[in-house]
């Protein structure tokens, strides 16, 4: 078995107000091979972020599984936890916020190591040297704090941190969307040889799909907690099946002219609902264009429908069935 890590129908619910709860992450099943890029993907709000807290428990789970190298995530023993630190770590959109203002580079990389008890003494400032040399820095950038670095380079330090323990998954949760545009391709790169050269698997979180497309083997689209849509990244922009994400990819620019004007933009109505009162039946059903009276009764199911290609919609169902009529009628 391929797989490093694997979900099956988590559930992550907040409870808000009197008896009420918010479906962040609703039923959600997906697996991650290992060495591949699966993009996760999906407005803000939708739980993609939810999801991957919930991965390296942050959040507790409300029910579901998760098994990550043979072991159960939310039943593991106090030494299955430390190695589960240890192979899995993330990456957050703002590396500001996420590395302590007080603290020297040289010991933000090397929080980790330090309450793991690893590479202790003069090892420890070797290994963050070594560390800040593999992302792009200098060694002498280990004494400095985080506001005298640019955004890009807090990144790199973000990465550092991350790779410190020598994680095989990294949940990376839009680690480009604050960076400039010239700086996001140089950070995709950094990711993608830090990849070839450790094998490590990603799961990279965004909110629009233009973001994964050149680093992801497979992406996931997610609408209010669930996965509608699941397949290689190049079945996905060549053939997207589920409206939602028709119309996400009809909202990326195209850069050649003569192509933008023969593509229609499919606008999608009305708002987000909330993940407090998600719609009965199809979540994606208010916003819909194809939207049907069935839809609103009965949730459609995450469904193959070529070989690794998944998508939740009825209208699936509807044109299979049309088909299969048309072919089983006598001349
Ligand atoms: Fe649209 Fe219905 Fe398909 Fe949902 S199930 S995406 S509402 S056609
Ligand atoms: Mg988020």
């Amino acid at each position: 078995n391929d797989d490093i890590l694997t979900v099956s129908h988590l559930k992550k619910h907040f409870s808000v107000g009197k008896n009420q709860m918010l479906k962040a992450v609703n039923d959600v099943s997906f697996s991650l091979k290992r060495g591949e890029t699966f993009g996760l993907v999906g407005e803000s709000g939708c739980g993609k972020s939810t999801l991957g807290r919930t991965l390296i428990r942050l959040y507790q789970k409300t029910a579901g599984e998760v098994t990550f190298n043979g072991i159960d995530v939310f039943g593991a023993t106090e030494s299955e936890k430390n190695k589960l630190t240890r192979q899995i770590q993330m990456i957050f959109q703002d590396p500001y916020a996420s590395l302590n203002p007080r603290a020297t580079v040289m010991d933000s990389i090397a929080e980790g190591m330090d309450i793991q008890g690893l590479n202790k003494g003069k090892k420890r400032k070797e290994r963050v040297h070594e560390l800040l040399e593999t992302v792009g820095l200098n060694a002498e950038h280990a004494q400095r704090y985080p506001h005298e670095f640019s955004g890009g380079q807090r990144q790199r330090i973000g990465i550092a941190r991350a790779l410190a323990l020598e994680p095989e998954l990294i949940i990376a949760d839009e680690p480009i969307s604050a960076l400039d545009v010239s700086i996001q391709a140089q950070i995709v790169n950094l990711l993608k040889k830090l990849q070839k050269e450790r094998g490590l698997t990603y799961l990279f979180i965004a909110h629009d799909l233009s973001m994964v497309k050149h680093i992801s083997d497979r992406i996931a689209v997610m609408y209010l907690g669930e996965i509608v849509e699941l397949t290689s990244s190049d079945s996905l922009y060549a053939n997207p099946l589920h409206p939602y994400t028709q119309a996400l990819l009809s909202a990326i620019p195209i850069p050649d002219p003569d192509l933008e004007d023969k593509r229609e933009r499919i606008i999608l109505r009305g708002e987000l609902p909330s993940p407090i009162d998600p719609p009965s039946g199809c979540v994606f059903r208010t916003r819909c264009v194809h939207a049907m009276d069935v839809c609103a009764t009965s949730k459609p199911e995450l469904k193959e429908w070529r070989t690794g290609h998944l998508a939740a919609c009825h209208l699936l169902d509807e044109t299979k069935a049309q088909k299969e009529a048309a072919a089983s009628k006598p001349d």
